[in-house]
């Protein structure tokens, strides 16, 4: 990456992770990624490279032998994974989720069977499935039940998940379902392994943009657990997905910046080259404003993931920085793709330059985990102290 970058204040160690996550996405991970999208296909191969660099193991504490990373860790490797390619930082970033939840609610027996796999191998790979067809902003409407069955000591799933990030490469799956009656107190969070009888993957969507990323339906269909597949006390499952889903957005955030950033890279490059009369276009007033512009947000969005970063270190309640960060940092990403394909003309608007798929890939950070709306809901009911 070029340019002046702010928000400098890193440990040597933190930097030297930067360094090394910045050159793996530019040697390994960047180069595929146009060939990825267009075919629609996760890249493996850089999976395995991020299994080989100990990155699928970013949040699994050391002990389980992962990086046990600090929040402005998470924060680095996923803005410079999605200035590589945003589909990738996605599918790391989801299988994180599954690795935080059994590392902070999952028993010793769990986190013994489960992590040290997932960090040294990336295999299986994590899914995190809250999501429904009639339940995406409100997860407490969802309808997936889990009924006990006391004489074998199990759990029975039934329903429907929609939108599962890996949903077909995945292989362990945390998975949040109503144990006992329709309201959110009922909501209880799962481990389930992909290969468990009646664990049904659906067909992959097709996407806007993301779309070496694979986004499948994932059903029930009486499918039997062991009790002790249970990872939250019975309707405990929807603060800790909300808990969960604090770190996710600073990922995602995190992402948005690093799409941002690379997209105005591209911009940048292209417009010190590209003459037009009789100069190049970096020469004119209004193109060099868009550079003001764009440069100004990405470095404002960048220092609100911080600031969510160095709260959640500190101990802090970081819910409200958290969403400040994604609400900003993903208009950022849209605003700053939107202007990476004007200044590239009507070249930009061609799959021959990677803005194209980075003007795509921007608005789903605007979607999931909380859209906007909802990152403002969050945000004023924080502010007015509700
Ligand atoms: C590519 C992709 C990958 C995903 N990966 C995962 C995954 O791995 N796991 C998972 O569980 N989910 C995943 N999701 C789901 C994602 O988190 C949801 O799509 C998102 O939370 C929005 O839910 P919805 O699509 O049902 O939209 P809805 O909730 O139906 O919202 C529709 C519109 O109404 C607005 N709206 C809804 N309620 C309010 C409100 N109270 N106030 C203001 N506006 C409101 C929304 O902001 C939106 O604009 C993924 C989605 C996509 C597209």
């Amino acid at each position: 990456m070029t340019g002046a970058r702010v928000g400098s204040s890193l440990t040597d160690e933190q930097e030297a992770i930067r360094d090394l996550v910045r050159e793996f996405a530019a040697e390994e991970v960047r180069p595929g990624a146009g060939e990825a999208d267009e075919a629609e296909s996760f890249p493996e191969k850089v999976w395995d490279g991020l299994a080989e660099l100990g990155l699928t193991g970013l949040t699994v504490p050391e002990e389980y032998g992962g990086f046990g990373a600090d929040e402005t860790t998470y924060a680095i490797v996923n803005e410079e994974l999605a200035y590589g390619h945003l589909a990738v930082a996605t599918a790391l970033s989801v299988h994180c989720l599954a690795t935080s939840c059994i590392a902070e609610f999952g028993t010793e027996d769990q986190q013994e069977r489960w992590l040290p796999e997932m960090a040294s191998e990336g295999r299986p790979v994590g899914m995190f499935c809250l999501s429904e067809p009639h339940a995406g902003s409100n997860p407490a409407e969802m309808s997936t039940t889990a009924e006990y069955d006391p004489e074998t000591d199990e759990y029975v799933l039934n329903g429907e998940k929609q939108w599962i990030t890996n949903g077909k490469r995945g292989g362990v799956a945390i998975v949040f379902a109503k144990t006992d009656g329709d309201d959110e107190r009922s909501i209880t969070q799962f481990l389930v392994p992909a290969d468990a009888a009646g664990f049904e993957v659906g067909r992959k969507e097709e996407k806007l943009g993301l779309r070496a990323s694979d986004t499948t339906g994932i059903s029930f269909d009486d499918c039997r657990i062991p009790a002790e597949k249970r990872l939250t006390e019975e309707g405990k499952g929807l603060s800790a997905a909300f808990r969960t889903l604090t770190g996710g957005r600073i990922g995602i955030a995190s992402q948005a910046v690093g799409l941002a950033q690379a997209a105005f890279d591209e911009a940048k490059a292209y417009a010190a080259e590209r003459e037009q009369f009789g100069g190049p276009i970096d020469d004119i007033q209004t193109i060099r404003h868009k550079f003001a512009e764009m440069a100004t947000d990405i470095s404002a969005a960048r220092l609100l993931v911080r600031e969510a970063c160095r709260q959640a270190e500190a101990g802090e309640d970081n819910r409200v920085a958290a969403s400040k960060a994604k609400y900003r940092a993903s208009e950022t990403a849209m605003s700053v793709t939107n202007e990476a394909v004007q200044i590239h003309g009507g070249y930009g608007y061609t799959t021959e330059f990677d803005v194209e798929r980075f003007y795509r890939d921007a608005k789903i950070t605007e979607i999931y985990e909380g859209t906007t709306e909802i990152q403002k809901t969050v945000i004023a009911r924080g502010v007015l102290g509700q």
